[in-house]
């Protein structure tokens, strides 16, 4: 088979808000740059985000940086890093009115500033009641978002590799990141994009779950492709079941809902979370919601005949908050749920939403990997941002808003040392291995090869099942136990599965066989996180371990492919400028 073979000073794999906040920032400095994407670019999931992005502007009413911080290393659990926390919190404002420059359409008050709604979790003065942190482009911002960073590359004359899938990496001798092997969806060519700098912009993996507000496209491939090359992936059993997805269609209805009033109710009607969380009720974190929603259900007090949902009221509120502040959500409600929630509440359950873990970075978008005894060793040529990610500023949960932010702050800080580090590289590039496309190669023989393979779907199915039954809101230990190895079957089965049809041309069954591959090293890698680390703690809720363990748990997980081997890195305790924030119990 014929490679092909293009260099770059830089490549970056994903054009969601991470990879498209990164390309302007290399665009812009004249570094010849190219973005691979599955999806055109404003398809990638990005564009599905609804509530809103956080900054701490005080538009609406006081606020500060450091509340926002404290918000997020609490609602981190304290797992997230507190140097990366500040760095993130501090840089808000200005991602935020930088966007708004680039001519995003956000709501505005009426003194023309940018509109901010509260969201769960975002606080005034440390924690004491909700604060309007989220700014908004009413139910729509991740879209107006999105489009706002594409237009802005089209203006820097980013160049796009539409439909092409990224496969594999290519690592040098020394580890170092050389670039990667990608596939041209239209035609099945192959070809190696060379480059002093590769940066993972791939999204999340939440496809991994039978009910799941992800789109088709939320592979976890950037995860696939790090744990093939030997490279760690760090917290992946902290995954976010967000509280309130659609009934049955698992689509999301957005956290803004109960910033804007919204009210969740249980069969007798009590609005359950005030004993929950007597100060911030239903604007508590996430998981904390998602767990009460599932106790409610499990205890008997879940709605409809089978008691298995519980409902969010808006019928209080203005007709006219619905219209205007609301109109997607009202859409969704009549479309997947047949409800109009002007008039009646709309039916939902915590359905998986986020991956807080990922490919671990330092706050500057260097990817990093324990080496010779340091544990924040930097992978050269090799950076990762958004979702894909792991810089750690979620930690063991996250807030909502905070991963639009972590986009903007992170895409921008992955970009800006790109620039610096090319800036000190030889002019030309390091020559490729000899074999450097051989690894993809013979993941496509493999299916061109395979004679009666299990079919791609029923095997992808049996992972979301495996996910779903074994690794959800609350995890109990022999549920866990029969999870390991049922994943460990299933990976096997990935092994054999096959497509009948070996076309080259837009040949999307290929595409699913080679996305399962990925797939399967994120699942993996959730449920040995979650079977092997013995505490509660954010998303990570265990029957036999309920409390949270600083004493032999306060360490991030690191997976290994090879033998899934487990080891830990430290959690940065300590900020840039502040004090730490200090550890203590997390109530809403
Ligand atoms: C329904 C929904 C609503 C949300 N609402 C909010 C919200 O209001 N506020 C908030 O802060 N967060 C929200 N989130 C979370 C947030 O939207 C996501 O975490 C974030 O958008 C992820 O952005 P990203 O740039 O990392 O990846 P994505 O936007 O998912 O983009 C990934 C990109 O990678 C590309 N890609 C992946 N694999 C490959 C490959 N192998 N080869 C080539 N390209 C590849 C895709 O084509 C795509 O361009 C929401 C999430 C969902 C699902």
């Amino acid at each position: 088979m014929k490679i092909t073979q293009r260099t770059f000073d830089a490549v970056i794999v994903g054009a969601g808000g991470a990879g498209l906040r990164s390309a302007i920032q290399l665009s812009e400095s004249g570094l010849k740059t190219a973005v691979i994407t599955k999806v055109f670019p404003t398809r990638s999931h990005t564009v599905a985000a609804q509530g809103g992005v956080a900054a701490s502007l005080g538009n609406s009413e006081e606020d500060h940086w450091h509340w926002h911080m404290y918000d997020t290393v609490k609602g981190s659990d304290w797992l997230g890093d507190q140097d990366a926390i500040e760095f993130m919190c501090r840089k808000a404002n200005e991602v935020v009115i930088e966007l708004e420059h680039y001519g995003m359409p956000f709501d505005r008050t009426d003194a023309g500033k940018i509109y901010q709604r509260p969201f769960g979790g975002h606080m005034s003065n440390f924690g004491e009641k909700p604060v309007r942190r989220a700014c908004a482009a009413a139910d729509r911002t991740g879209h107006a978002m999105l489009h706002a960073l594409y237009q802005r590359n089209v203006r820097a004359n980013t160049q796009f590799f539409v439909e092409w899938m990224a496969l594999d990496l290519i690592r040098g001798a020394e580890g170092e990141v050389l670039g990667v092997v990608a596939m041209e969806m239209e035609t099945g060519e192959i070809s190696i994009f060379q480059a002093k700098a590769t940066i993972f912009a791939t999204g999340g993996s939440g496809r991994m779950f039978y009910s799941s507000t992800n789109a088709f496209i939320n592979t976890g491939d950037g995860l696939g492709m790090t744990a093939r090359a030997g490279l760690p992936i760090q917290d992946m059993e902290f995954f976010q079941f967000h509280p309130t997805g659609v009934y049955g269609a698992g689509v999301l209805i957005t956290e803004g809902v109960r910033g804007e009033g919204g009210i969740l109710r249980n069969s007798a009607g009590e609005r359950f979370m005030e004993r929950y969380a007597p100060n911030a009720k239903d604007l508590a974190s996430r998981d904390v919601v998602s767990r009460a929603m599932a106790t409610e259900i499990k205890e008997g007090r879940g709605c409809g005949p089978n008691r298995d949902h519980v409902l969010l009221d808006l019928s209080h509120l203005d007709p006219k908050v619905i219209m205007q502040r609301l109109p997607g959500i009202r859409e969704i409600s009549i479309q997947f749920a047949g409800v109009d929630p002007i008039r009646e509440p709309i039916p939902v359950v915590p359905t998986a939403h986020y991956q807080m873990g990922g490919i671990p970075t330092h706050y500057s978008g260097r990817v990093v990997a324990p080496r010779d005894g340091d544990p924040d060793a930097i992978v050269p040529g090799f950076y990762a941002a958004g979702e894909c990610a792991c810089a750690s500023v979620h930690g063991a949960n996250r807030l909502g808003t905070n991963s639009l932010l972590d986009l903007l702050v992170f895409g921008k800080s992955a970009g800006d040392s790109v620039i610096e580090d090319v800036a000190s590289h030889p002019k030309s590039l390091p020559d490729l291995p000899a074999n450097a496309a051989d690894y993809s190669l013979s993941r496509l023989a493999r299916l061109d090869g395979q004679v009666d393979g299990e079919s791609v779907h029923e095997v992808q199915l049996a992972l979301r099942r495996t996910m779903q039954d074994h690794c959800g809101v609350f995890r109990f230990p022999d549920l866990l136990k029969e999870g390991v190895s049922e994943i460990m079957a299933v990976a096997e089965r990935v092994g054999r599965s096959g497509i009948k049809d070996k076309s080259k041309v837009f040949n999307t069954a290929r595409i699913e066989a080679l996305e399962l591959d990925n797939l399967i090293e994120a699942a993996k890698a959730t449920m040995i996180g979650a079977a092997t680390r013995q505490e509660s703690r954010g998303a990570q809720a265990r029957a036999d371990f309920p409390e949270r363990d600083d004493i032999n748990w306060l360490k991030h997980t690191l997976w290994y492919r090879e033998d899934n081997r487990i080891d830990s890195r430290p959690v940065h305790l300590k900020p840039l400028t502040v004090d730490t924030i200090e550890l203590k119990k997390r109530t809403y």
